[in-house]
């Protein structure tokens, strides 16, 4: 087998660069280990920038999103008790986010790419990126399970869109990490609850922090800060929604609607980059570079900055012969990446209680809230970082 791109994985990264591919008359194969429906129903991101809402319509993905995405022109910030909220359009020049599931991005851009006969091969694993370093890179790859056949697929470039746990990473010798691990996590619930709020309430607490967000406008996600070992299965429903009940309260009449939770799961917090994102002909985009807490909502965002500075990047190879903008890569993204890592670094120890957190630890936080509710200066800062970082 022969392509121009070999991209490994079909998350939103490989399955957007893939589009982004075709659209300009490029190849591609994409191959990923998970069958379909795993892959549509992986529950993960929900918020999407301006920036890639923009992007997805123009790779033709954006008619389902326009019509069943929530636009949300802010956020609520809720500490001491207090409500305020955080207007995008007015602080940053019009610009909102789109509350849209990553599970239906995935859904949208597979059906585009099968819709076109373009390969995208599931329970395909990719084993190793052999000849990264060469002019001739090639995947091998594993169709059909721990039993099945192997095979290989030459490639004139390699994208590894593999996730957090993929193979491309390893075939980046002399790479270095840049990593911090928090010493708690996520418990996430999906909840058949209309929303509480119609835009996302980020809460903190002294118990910790939660967070209100939503899928559809029948559908609550629900997340409370719990410690990083924590087995969903100790907390009951009743406990969750008491907890949530607490960290969300307030001096007004506010309440938390309650309902039947279909889903339970505990998500690690980390920042990680790999730098370089780039060994000769293999690039790294998204997960497989980078991680980072999901307080800022950025994990999906980043994975669509690096594919699209990658497509515009291989498309200028091949129409002019240039490398330029391949060798620009990594440096490009990174920028971004650490924009992206600074913000969710922030936002997550400014809402988070971290073990062994002090009274005056509190105070500064309370401070901290305070001030972007009472600056417009730096109310501007969060509103900005949380629309998006410009692409390239
Ligand atoms: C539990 C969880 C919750 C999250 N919540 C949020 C959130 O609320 N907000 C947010 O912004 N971000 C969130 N993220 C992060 C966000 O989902 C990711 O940043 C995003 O999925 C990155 O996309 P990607 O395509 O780079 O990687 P992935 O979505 O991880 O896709 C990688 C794909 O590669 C496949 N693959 C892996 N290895 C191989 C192989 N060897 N061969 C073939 N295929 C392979 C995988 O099966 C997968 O389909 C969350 C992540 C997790 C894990």
């Amino acid at each position: 087998m022969r392509t121009t791109v070999g991209i490994i994985g079909a998350g939103p990264a490989g399955l957007l660069l893939a589009r982004l591919l075709h659209g300009a008359g490029i190849d591609s194969v994409v191959l990923e280990s998970r069958d379909r429906a795993y892959v549509e129903r992986r529950q993960r991101a929900g918020i999407l920038e301006q920036g890639t809402v923009d992007v997805l319509r123009a790779a033709g993905a954006g008619e389902r999103m326009d019509r069943e995405g929530l636009r949300h022109d802010g956020i609520e910030l809720r500490f001491a008790r207090r409500r305020h909220r955080v207007d995008f359009p007015a602080l940053t020049g019009g610009r909102s986010v789109m509350v849209y599931a990553q599970t239906e991005v995935c859904k949208d851009l597979i059906a585009l790419q099968l819709a076109d006969g373009g390969p995208l091969l599931f329970e395909t694993e990719a084993l190793a990126v052999e000849g990264a370093g060469g002019d001739r890179p090639r995947l091998r790859f594993r169709h059909g399970g721990a039993g099945g056949s192997e095979d290989v697929l030459e490639c004139d470039y390699v994208a590894g869109c593999d996730g957090f746990r993929g193979v491309a990473r390893r075939a980046v010798p002399d790479g270095r990490t840049f990593e911090r691990t928090y010493p708690f996590g996520w418990l996430g619930i999906l909840a058949d609850a209309a929303p509480s709020h119609d835009e996302l309430v980020y809460a903190r607490h002294d118990r910790g922090f939660a967070l209100l967000s939503m899928r559809s406008p029948s559908v609550s996600r629900l997340y409370l800060q719990v410690p990083a070992d924590t087995d969903a299965g100790d907390w009951s429903d009743e406990e969750i929604w008491d907890e949530l009940e607490r960290r969300f309260e307030t001096d007004d009449d506010w309440t938390l609607r309650r309902g039947h939770i279909t889903q339970k799961s505990v998500t690690p917090m980390r920042s990680h980059v790999h730098e370089p994102m780039r060994h000769g002909r293999l690039f790294l985009a998204g997960d497989a570079a980078h991680i980072v807490p999901p307080t800022g909502a950025k994990g999906l965002n980043l994975a669509v900055g690096d594919v699209v500075t990658l497509a515009r990047a291989l498309v200028h190879r091949v129409a002019t012969g240039s490398e330029e903008l391949l060798d620009a890569y990594s440096a490009t993204c990174l920028r971004r990446v650490w924009q992206a890592e600074r913000f969710s670094y922030d936002l997550t120890t400014l809402l988070h209680r971290a073990p062994g957190a002090t009274p005056f630890d509190d105070r500064l936080q309370v401070a901290r809230l305070d001030r972007i509710a009472s600056s417009r200066a730096a109310e501007t800062d969060l509103a900005e970082a949380y629309t998006g970082f410009p692409i390239g």
